[in-house]
């Protein structure tokens, strides 16, 4: 049972982000939304396509996804009508792994950039505002989170990257969630926190740290959320600092 100040407090924020998507979308058709399909994305893609029906939800379909993730997915966006857009590699994972192996074991990163960044760049480019559902409490690369910030993609393109949930916890996501009826992805009853690719997706090795099952603790962002001009300046730091200017990963 959520208490009053959680009631209270989820009220009011959920006023202020109807006020930001509403200020960022209408009027403009070149806004996406990115989303995992866990809790805040899907809170967020409601919110959005409670303004907007059309609004452009983009799906980093890396192949690696959970085969629940996979349904949840499909049956939120035909329940929704959403106009989903699946972003996809340029290699199929049959490809990938013939040619280089299990990328997601002998290099990550490298996969990561395969699979979610090269993809996600390429489509962001195409609008000028991308919402993401990051938060500040998610990790600790994310506690300077702004909710609005430029973000430079590969090529110098700046679009304005919001994050409405930036100051949101977890519990008043999750509220806001069963207020709205948002029905939430199975995985997270198996005890999952955090959910991302199957293969580097476990129960948390830490407790207090929801993002501690992600890739089995080598690294704790997937790149997607550090503008490529600073990583290249210093990626270690930024891998591990920073940065978002930004959205929710997966
Ligand atoms: S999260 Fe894992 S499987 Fe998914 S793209 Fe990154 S390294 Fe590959």
């Amino acid at each position: 049972m959520a208490t009053v100040e959680i009631q209270s407090g989820v009220k009011t924020k959920l006023d202020g982000v109807r006020e930001t998507l509403r200020g960022a979308m209408l009027g403009r058709n070149d806004v996406c939304l990115t989303c995992s399909f866990q809790a805040e994305d899907v809170l967020l893609a409601k919110l959005a396509v409670e303004l907007d029906a059309s609004i452009p939800v983009l799906f980093l379909d890396t192949g690696y996804h959970f085969r629940e993730t996979y349904a949840y997915r499909d049956r939120i966006a035909a329940d929704w009508r959403l106009n989903l857009v699946n972003l996809l590699p340029e290699k199929t994972v049959a490809e990938q792994e013939a040619e280089h192996g299990l990328l997601h074991q002998s290099a990550p990163d490298r996969c990561c950039k395969l699979r979610k960044v090269e993809p996600l760049f390429k489509a962001v480019a195409e609008y000028g505002v991308w919402i993401t559902g990051l938060r500040r409490e998610q990790a600790s690369t994310r506690a300077a989170l702004d909710e609005a910030a430029l973000f430079t993609l590969p090529g110098g393109k700046q679009v304005l990257k919001l994050a409405p949930l930036a100051a949101w916890t977890t519990r008043e996501v999750w509220y806001a969630c069963e207020q709205l009826e948002i029905p939430l992805l199975p995985l997270y009853e198996r005890g999952y926190p955090s959910i991302g690719c199957e293969p580097c997706t476990t129960l948390p090795l830490d407790a207090s740290d929801p993002r501690s099952g992600r890739w089995g603790g080598r690294k704790v962002e997937c790149g997607i959320h550090i503008e490529p001009a600073a990583s290249s300046q210093n990626p270690r730091e930024n891998a591990q600092g920073a940065s978002c200017a930004t959205a929710s990963d997966s």
